[in-house]
């Protein structure tokens, strides 16, 4: 099985605790990240670019003997902490024949002639990238030998002749790191010939040069110039030892995303991002679907997902597990669950759970929250008019009102000391008022 650059979305749903459906979409063509006249080219910039940094003294003083042990290369930016962010879809091809794959671990989770690690973005990838929750970040310190930027960044298919944005890094052993695919003018301000340390942000993940999504292709070369592939394993015949300092598993399954939404999402053509129609805060009686969004996900995986109330109690409303029948690996892949909320939910801080029995990590928990009303706050003071529909304002201290409640609202307040109805204060008929002073749970 080829995958392409960036393999087209494997999805299976569940519908309540009903069969997984794959959706319409499966492994594409094969198609370079980098096509070999174009790494040619590449390539023969950076190494000029080395020798002249290296005639100004600017590199390869005291060369270090050790190849560097490198960091993870991407990093959620700053205000995103998703559980988890990426796939890894293609490792480098080890097997030189024509038309055939190898990867370090003796599978086949490359494609003909590839030469980096693929590193998608991972769920709703345009999303991300148009957000810019993923960044590049150096795999380790080094100066810059080249940088590419002001190349159209939202490829869908293989075109010949675009050009990526990207970087390139040689490290003090003399070996070299291409990052590639960056998201238009995201690549760092820094020139060539600056110094990097490990960690520090080089660009957003992004989808120019030949590249069907949003991903980052990492290109590693020793100090020789011969490729590495920075994964050690048993079919891995470029170099003997790992080049990470803590290199991930072969399958690294693990929980990106669990999702509360008003309805399913709607992907459309690339590149337009997806609807996503996430949702917090939930009146009672109203539908939500639970998602998870998987990645790494194998046949002998396990979720079971959990739904409890505000005051712990496990909720009637979702408590089931799901293994898929086959036998298959999935890059990324969701399960989703619709459920209607009962009429007399109770108010407050809802929990949605997983927990993800993997392969390879054993039981990896998960958690996220939603509310029922309006998530607590210290105060709220209402001089203006309330929302519509089905409002609940939870405080941990006092609320205090003087707005109208719209006719045909239903609101509750509840706090934890004083509610307090102002002079001016009405309620009319066709509106509902429920007060309560517990406060924020
Ligand atoms: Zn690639």
């Amino acid at each position: 099985m080829k995958l392409s650059c960036f393999p087209i979305l494997i999805l299976f749903l569940l519908y309540g605790n009903l069969v997984g459906q794959p959706l319409p979409g499966g492994p594409s063509e094969a198609k370079p990240c980098l096509p070999d006249h174009i790494r040619a080219s590449l390539l023969q910039e950076v190494s000029n670019n080395s020798d002249s940094l290296a005639r100004i003294g600017k590199i390869r003083n005291g060369k270090a003997r050790m190849a560097p042990l490198f960091i993870w290369p991407v990093e959620q930016s700053p205000g995103y902490n998703y559980h988890g962010y990426y796939a890894i879809s293609n490792y480098v091809d080890q097997d030189p024949a024509e038309d055939a794959t190898l990867d370090y671990n003796c599978g086949s989770r490359t494609y003909d002639g590839h030469k980096g690690t693929d590193i998608r973005i991972s769920p709703f990838p345009w999303n991300k990238m148009a957000n810019g929750e993923v960044r590049i970040i150096a795999a380790a310190s080094g100066t810059i030998v080249n940088k590419w930027d002001g190349n159209f960044d939202q490829n869908c298919e293989w075109a010949g002749g675009l050009s990526w944005n990207g970087i390139a890094i040689e490290h003090s052993d003399g070996s070299k790191a291409l990052y590639g695919h960056m998201k238009n003018g995201t690549v760092t301000s820094k020139d060539i010939g600056d110094d990097v340390s490990a960690g520090e942000y080089l660009g957003l993940v992004g989808s120019s040069g030949y590249s069907t999504g949003p991903h980052l292709h990492f290109e590693v070369y020793d100090d020789e110039g011969d490729l590495v592939d920075p994964f050690a394993g048993t079919c891995n015949s470029l170099n003997n030892s790992s080049w990470w300092q803590s290199q991930l598993p072969y399958y690294d399954s693990g929980i990106n995303r669990l999702i509360t939404g008003s309805a399913q999402w709607e992907n459309f053509d690339c590149p337009d991002q997806s609807d996503i129609n996430s949702k917090l805060i939930f009146c009672p009686g109203d539908q939500i679907v639970f998602s998870a969004h998987y990645r790494h996900d194998l046949t002998d995986n396990t979720i079971h997902v959990r739904v409890y109330e505000p005051d712990g109690d496990p909720s009637p409303i979702l408590n089931t597990s799901y293994s898929r029948e086959g036998d298959y690996h999935y890059t990324t892949a969701t399960a989703l669950w619709t459920r209607d909320l009962p009429e007399d939910a109770e108010a407050g801080m809802w929990t949605f759970e997983a927990e993800y029995e993997t392969t390879t990590y054993g039981t990896l928990n998960y958690i996220t929250n939603f509310w029922v009303g309006l998530p607590c706050q210290p105060n709220y003071n209402f001089v203006g008019t309330h929302g519509s529909g089905c409002t609940y304002y939870l405080a941990s201290n006092q609320i205090t009102s003087s707005a109208n409640v719209p006719v045909g609202t239903e609101i509750w307040y509840d706090a934890s000391s004083r509610v307090i109805l102002q002079p001016g204060f009405s309620s009319p008929p066709g509106s509902v008022l429920h007060v309560k002073s517990e406060g924020c749970n």
